[in-house]
């Protein structure tokens, strides 16, 4: 073909005369359409990029319990058995699904435990290591759909609030359901505004646990026809439920004592503490549940029960002062800011952990014992900067707490 011109597109190398248009640069040339396509280029390359997959920190179930190790005491066999069920949990969602494969199912785990024990600091810890979101959610506040109350899904609003409304990220985290032993099936049922039978409650709750999409209310409460609502898959969040189902022990302990003659010796080996006051939680069962009041198919979704201790006066002297961020540390780590040596006495932490065998508060009410035995020193010691070393002692804490009895003793005057 006829050329009219040299000039030819440096990118496609059409000639001048076949474009509308042809820029020309020191030695190049770019013709109209190849400006067009690298345009679009450009736009596609501005684009924010696709998020990758959420990271999953997948950390091997003896790796967990010595993490777990750091912050809560005790509660050994708890630990090793959340360690494995969140272990196989996360296994799960990284299974590639094929149709023929096994699917692995989800492992939500019920805590059965005094309360103050640790089953919300167990939960919360998890998902530190995880490092996935998380939220706690309270029993007691929901309602059978229809009630004055929070709807189950409302329990969702928290997690996608925790992750940052990214869904994709809230879709992997975890959920701790405190007090599920409140909404266990009573026999009564006073009101009539709110289901407190719990029995609706635990049907609410039975497709957030199996998984399902649920339309959530990303600001939490009640659904209104005009709120915007996030579709949220809670397939793969795990669920921890926890309660004190306070006398069950009572129960468990006449369940086994009302057995056939040998046969729970046998089984478990306890022949002869089945009459002492061995902590009978320990051998909880799903049907013992099922007679406190949680209907079947809430206890078929919640696979991995499992039972925390009693906190005896050895492990809250050990909650003081061992776990990393240990109530004393903190302590000793303020008066430090103020270039004051905090030492706590042995006699000291006895002390501590009778005022709170006392007052029958276990380990949540030892933060505020020692907040307030140390009042005192935390309002004066600052402003005498003379004094450099503190040393709190049991007739230090006998001191403060005549003075504190005396003045609860004026209050109730
Ligand atoms: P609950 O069993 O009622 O959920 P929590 O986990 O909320 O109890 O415990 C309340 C507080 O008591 C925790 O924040 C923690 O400071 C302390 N605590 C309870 N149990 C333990 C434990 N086993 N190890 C360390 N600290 C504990």
């Amino acid at each position: 073909m006829f050329k009219s011109s040299s000039i030819t597109c440096s990118f496609c190398g059409t000639d001048k005369s076949e474009v509308s248009l042809m820029v020309s640069g020191m030695e190049a040339h770019i013709c109209d359409s190849c400006i067009l396509q690298a345009y679009d280029i450009l736009l596609q390359e501005q684009q924010p990029k696709k998020k990758n997959k959420p990271h999953l920190n997948l950390v091997k179930p003896n790796e967990m319990k010595r993490y777990l190790d750091q912050y809560i005491i005790g509660q050994d066999k708890a630990k090793k058995v959340i360690s494995v069920a969140v272990y196989n949990h996360y296994k799960r969602l990284m299974q590639k699904v094929k149709d023929d494969e096994v699917i692995i199912e989800k492992s939500n785990i019920i805590l059965v435990g005094e309360t103050g024990t640790g089953k919300t600091l167990i939960a919360k810890t998890l998902a530190k290591i995880l490092e996935v979101p998380f939220c706690i959610a309270d029993a007691t506040v929901l309602t059978e759909a229809g009630y004055v109350g929070e709807d189950v899904e409302t329990v969702l609003s928290r997690l996608l609030q925790a992750a940052n409304f990214d869904v994709e990220l809230a879709e992997r985290g975890i959920v701790y359901i405190d007090e599920i032993d409140k909404i266990a099936r009573k026999a009564d049922n006073p009101s009539i505004t709110r289901d407190v039978s719990g029995e609706g409650v635990q049907q609410g709750l039975l497709k957030l646990l199996e998984g399902t999409t649920v339309q959530v209310p990303p600001q939490g409460g009640r659904k209104h026809p005009d709120q915007r609502l996030v579709s949220v898959n809670t397939e793969n969040i795990l669920f921890i439920c926890g309660g004190a189902f306070e006398g069950i022990d009572k129960k468990i302990k006449t369940r086994m004592n009302t057995r056939p003659l040998g046969f729970a010796s046998t089984q478990h080996g306890i022949s002869k503490s089945i009459e002492s006051k061995e902590n009978f939680l320990q051998f909880i069962t799903p049907q013992d549940l099922k007679t406190f009041g949680l209907i079947p198919e809430l206890i078929g979704r919640l696979p991995i029960l499992c039972h925390l201790d009693p906190l005896d006066r050895e492990a809250l002297k050990r909650i003081l002062i061992e776990p990393k961020n240990a109530i004393v540390k903190q302590f000793k780590k303020l008066f430090e800011m103020e270039k004051i040596k905090l030492q706590i006495t042995e006699d000291a932490l006895e002390a501590i952990v009778d005022r709170a065998l006392e007052l029958k508060v276990g380990a949540r009410g030892l933060r505020s014992i020692c907040e307030s035995l140390m009042a005192e020193a935390m309002y004066e010691l600052p402003s005498q900067t003379e004094i450099k070393e503190f040393v709190l002692d049991k007739v230090y804490i006998e001191k403060q707490l005549t003075k504190e009895r005396a003045i609860s003793y004026l209050k109730a005057a």
